[in-house]
């Protein structure tokens, strides 16, 4: 018998956690966490004390599920909730972005983490270049081909096109039958043949089940959506109109085909990429992996680092651009000769870049989610200040709702089992037969 519980992503877009159980075999599908996780507790400075009591605010507000085996003992400490050997076979991510893998920082040390080897690239970078830790673990790393045999069950991933570099999606290969996630993923993106790939070996095995996301699945689309190859030429066109003025951009600090769209952007139109230092770092670390290709910080002519002056001196990973650095002062000297990648929580650096009025600023994000977001309308008053033109181009990481239909209807799963939508029902119009999960509630299938 094959059961299923689903701990996140249900009736939500994001903090997916599934757990897969097959006989014996007992594995988490991610582990992720919601978006907007705590709000109605935790605002400003009011924050879980989770440095210093663990699980202990999370399991008292109901935040967290308390899962007997799944935590570390550091995290349980104090909370009264018992401490109890692994009872997991393994934690498989789909991808880096923290909806999915979040919550491996509780999870007992123990429990091996599957993940891709451009994942666990991914990983060390953003560790080693901010506060984020997902703690110590047992990380087993893979590619798309291998099988991985976990307590009599063999979980396979396969790569699959999202906003992020080596995510993937699983065929878990339970007695039933196959059980299959989606993860997250796009068929507009510039790897749509990685998301191909995934499709036609899922279409071999007529799946008993299909875990599928519903990120756009919606009533209506009320955001413009852009392919990777339109943000490109789109973007284009605004530096080539640019003269001598700046071109500002911003991105998710991940997203590596926006990263190489304003690196091509900026090579085409004779202009310098001014990334990051975290850019810059992340892009030196996934140049070891075999699979993605990128141009090199140091040696090319194209991309500098914008070095911003901090009090205090800057930590050894960041001095190792120092050839590369460039400040606020020099990109003011040189406004027509550079895009620049400026993230809002930077903003302030146009006080001393003083762009030329009438300078672009390319929003390479999706548009905010609410209508009263209070970052959008301060980074509005940034920009009406510093005279800048706002533009919003943007390639979502996520297939479209007449895509998903289609991808249910090749497939043709027994069942369909919405994951990271907030409008679960909608796949209802999409599938023979769906089966809506209840948060936390085992079913079988
Ligand atoms: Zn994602």
């Amino acid at each position: 018998m094959v059961s299923i519980t689903m701990y996140g992503g249900v009736g939500e877009i994001g903090g997916n956690k599934t757990l897969i159980e097959d006989g014996k075999a007992r594995i988490f599908l991610d582990m992720g966490q919601s978006f907007g996780f705590g709000e109605e507790f935790f605002a400003g400075y009011l924050m879980a004390r989770t440095g210093r009591v663990g699980l202990r605010d999370f399991f008292e507000l109901d935040l967290m599920p308390k899962i007997p085996g799944l935590y570390s003992k550091d995290m349980l400490d104090g909370t009264g909730f018992k401490y109890r050997k692994p009872m997991f076979d393994g934690i498989f991510l789909s991808h880096i972005h923290f909806d999915h893998c979040q919550h491996i920082a509780f999870a007992h040390p123990d429990i091996p983490v599957h993940l891709g080897e451009g994942t666990k690239i991914i990983k060390d970078s953003w560790e080693a270049t901010s506060g984020q830790k997902f703690g110590e673990h047992d990380y087993r790393t893979f590619r798309t081909g291998d099988r991985i045999d976990v307590n009599g069950i063999e979980v396979e991933p396969i790569h699959v096109d999202h906003s992020v570099p080596a995510a993937y999606g699983y065929i878990v290969h339970t007695k039933k039958g196959a059980v299959v996630y989606t993860g997250d993923f796009r068929q507009h993106g510039s790897h749509k043949k990685l998301t191909e790939d995934f499709l036609d070996r899922v279409k071999e095995e007529r799946p008993i089940a299909l875990i599928c996301e519903g990120t756009r699945v919606a009533p209506e689309e009320k955001r413009k959506n852009y392919t990777e190859a339109q943000v490109k030429s789109h973007s284009k066109q605004i530096v080539k109109k640019a003269g001598k003025k700046l071109v500002v951009t911003t991105f998710y600090p991940r997203d590596v085909d926006r990263i190489r769209t304003f690196y091509e952007v900026a090579k085409a139109t004779g202009r310098k990429f001014v990334v990051s230092v975290r850019t810059a770092h992340l892009l030196q670390s996934l140049g070891k992996d075999r699979g993605i290709k990128l141009p090199n910080v140091m040696k090319n002519k194209h991309i500098l680092v914008f070095h911003r002056e901090l009090a205090k001196a800057p930590p050894l990973w960041e001095r190792d651009f120092e050839k590369k650095w460039i400040g606020s002062d020099e990109v003011r000297r040189r406004q027509g000769e550079l895009i620049l990648q400026l993230d809002f929580w930077h903003f302030n650096e146009f006080v001393d870049i003083r762009p030329k009025k009438g300078s672009e600023f390319i929003h390479s994000k999706s548009e905010p989610f609410e209508e009263n977001d209070i970052e959008n309308e301060v980074k509005h008053n940034w920009l009406k200040r510093y005279g800048l033109h706002h533009h919003q181009y943007h390639a979502s990481g996520h297939c479209s709702m007449p895509e998903i239909k289609s991808v249910i209807a090749d497939i043709d799963p027994k069942v369909v089992i919405p994951i990271h939508s907030e409008y679960p029902n909608l796949f209802k119009r999409m599938a023979k037969k769906v089966k809506l999960p209840v948060k936390g509630k085992k079913f079988t299938i």
